[in-house]
Formats: structure tokens, sequence, C-alpha cells
């Protein structure tokens, strides 16, 4: 059920503290924490700590927590200093958009030149 932890979520075992992560913000309601795979100097996934399956799950859900989320990827850019240069924040929604990690989650991307439109 959506704002339920899943016991088969990696990332809600990440939030639980029950999977290690290298964790760069933390808030009453979001974890951020650098993807394992990165694909820019700087790569952070931001999420919130109650389970969405996706993006467009948690928008229609709860409006307050996706500003959240939000809000901490501008903060995360800013702390690794890609703001000035420029940054992406990207939600993959679904599987054929490459969404490979049921809980939603905001990759912020930055640190190198990003290519427009995205492969
Ligand atoms: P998606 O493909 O948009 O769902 O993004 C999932 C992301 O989670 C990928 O970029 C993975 O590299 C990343 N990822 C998977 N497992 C872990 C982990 O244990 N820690 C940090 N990032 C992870």
């Amino acid at each position: 059920m959506a704002g339920e932890p899943q016991a088969d979520c990696l990332f809600c075992k990440i939030v639980a503290g029950d999977v290690p992560a290298e964790v760069v913000r933390e808030t009453d309601t979001t974890v951020a924490f650098r993807d394992i795979n990165p694909q820019a100097p700087t790569h952070v996934l931001v999420i919130p700590k109650v389970h969405y399956r996706d993006a467009a799950t948690l928008a229609a859900a709860d409006p307050h927590l996706t500003a959240d989320v939000l809000r901490e990827a501008a903060e995360v850019a800013a702390e690794d200093k890609v703001d000035g240069t420029g940054y992406r924040v990207v939600f993959n929604t679904g599987s054929g958009a490459g969404q490979t990690v049921w809980h939603a989650h905001a990759h912020v991307l930055g640190g190198r030149g990003l290519n427009w439109p995205p492969g």
C-alpha cells in the first residue's frame, strides 16, 4: 500500500538502516544518498522516507512530500556545488523509462556536461 514500508523494498531498507548507504542529507521526511553506480560526478538519489512506488503515485498522494524531495534535490546540488553550472533532476517513472527500483526517487546529476535529449 502507498505510504506503508515494503519488506522487499531496497530503499525502504536504506531508510530503516538495514542496508548501508552513503547518506549525504536527511530530513524528517527524506533521505539523500549517493547512487551505487554513479553516472556523473554528482549522482545522488533523494527519496521520501515513506514508500510510494513511483513519482506519479507520490505526487498524487502527497504534494507536500513531493515538494520536500524537490527541495532536497536543490540542497544536494548546492552542497555538491553543481548548482552554479547546472544539474539535472530525473524521475524515471515506469520500466520503459528505466525505473528499476520501485520506491519513488529523484536522481540528482551534475558535475559534467549533460546532453539533451537524454538517452
Ligand atoms: P532507477 O533505475 O531510476 O529506478 O534508479 C535506481 C538507481 O538506484 C540506479 O541508479 C541504481 O544504481 C541505484 N541503486 C541500486 N541499488 C542501490 C544501493 O544499494 N545504493 C545506492 N544506489 C542504488
